[in-house]
């Protein structure tokens, strides 16, 4: 891997950094490898969009960026501190200051709490409640900042549509003002039309609030639509990252090219990328393959690939790719 994760500019350190992170699952099966080695950043302000396959490990990144489930090693900061291991007070501060939207909605709303319930919850556990009018007033502006009328916060979520209740999530991730969100898969369940308000809305508080995101999805193209950075996954593992127009314009890794050419409709920023198809499924990360973990899905495949593992190396402009062909 490259000796220190992409830091955006060398005057303000990324608001989320992760170094060298290695988390690995212990199964029936076998050990699953679900990070290994992963360098990441997101700047103040900034969206990392995290792509790959399911299984590559973009959910691990989320869970071990949140700290609910912890590194085996490698290291994780937020905003400059190190919270690799922290607990009490300084991982509460992180989890006000660093929110989640999950991709299903409706699983992540208590089915039985008002909308006002579930909103305020955050507020209670973090010790910020207030009196009862200053929670409501909490409330109706969250609501508010996501298009809906304050008056539906004595409503279930079973009265809401699939579009109104990831409003609703992500009102309840703004109720804390965090710094950053975390929005794993959080459009993918969506209807397309739904699904571009949504991302509008997302669009529309980052300009508001300044709020960084790590954006996770399967799906390229949204990921370009909100990303200013783009980085791709694959088995655990960072293969290529940098700057969205220079992935999406010139994507050196062919698992980068690979997913551009899968995607449905016609790109002419991406044609002059050679065309890469994917072949096969990702192999099992219980026994990930030796040298490029690409390698037996790669039509470019050489001897070096299939003993040597590329480091991930600069390309210029912030620019990284893990491959000996690149
Ligand atoms: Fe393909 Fe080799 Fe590059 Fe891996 S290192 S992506 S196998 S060419």
């Amino acid at each position: 891997m490259s000796a220190l994760p992409v830091t955006l500019t060398a005057a303000e350190p990324p608001l989320l950094q992760l170094s060298r992170a290695v988390k690995h699952y212990p199964t029936a099966g076998g050990v699953v490898h679900a990070l290994d080695g992963v360098d990441l950043a997101v700047g103040h302000g900034e969206t990392l969009g995290l792509v790959g396959e399911s299984g590559c490990g973009k959910s691990t990144v989320a869970r071990v960026a949140l700290r609910l489930v912890p590194l085996d090693s490698g290291q994780l900061h937020f905003d400059g501190q190190d919270l690799s291991h922290a607990g009490g007070a300084a991982l509460r501060d992180l989890r006000a200051r660093l929110q989640m939207v999950f991709q299903d909605p409706y699983a992540s709303l208590n089915p039985r709490a008002t909308i006002g319930r579930v909103l305020r919850e955050p507020l209670i556990v973090q010790g910020r409640a207030g009196s009862a009018a200053e929670q409501r007033e909490q409330v109706a502006w969250a609501l508010a900042r996501v298009g809906l009328s304050p008056d539906m916060a004595e409503r279930h979520p079973h009265e809401f549509s699939g579009g109104q209740r990831q409003r609703i999530g992500i009102a309840r991730a703004l109720m804390l003002r965090p710094a950053m969100i975390v929005c794993d898969e959080a459009v993918s369940a969506l209807d397309v039309s739904v699904r571009a308000q949504v991302l509008n809305l997302l669009l529309g508080l980052r300009e508001e609030f300044g709020v960084a995101y790590l954006f996770i999805s399967h799906d390229l193209g949204v990921v370009r639509h909100m990303a200013d950075r783009i980085a791709v996954m694959y088995l655990g593992q960072v293969v290529e990252q940098g700057p969205r127009d220079r992935v999406w314009g010139t994507p050196l890794h062919p698992y980068t090219r690979a997913l551009m050419a899968a995607m449905p409709v016609a790109r002419p920023q991406a044609v002059r990328a050679p065309r890469t198809l994917l072949q096969g499924d990702p192999p099992n990360p219980i026994d990930p393959p030796a040298g490029c973990r690409f390698h037996p899905r790669c039509p470019l495949a050489t001897a070096q690939c299939r003993t040597e593992a590329p480091l991930l190396r600069d390309a210029g402009d912030g620019h990284q790719v893990a491959c000996h062909l690149a």
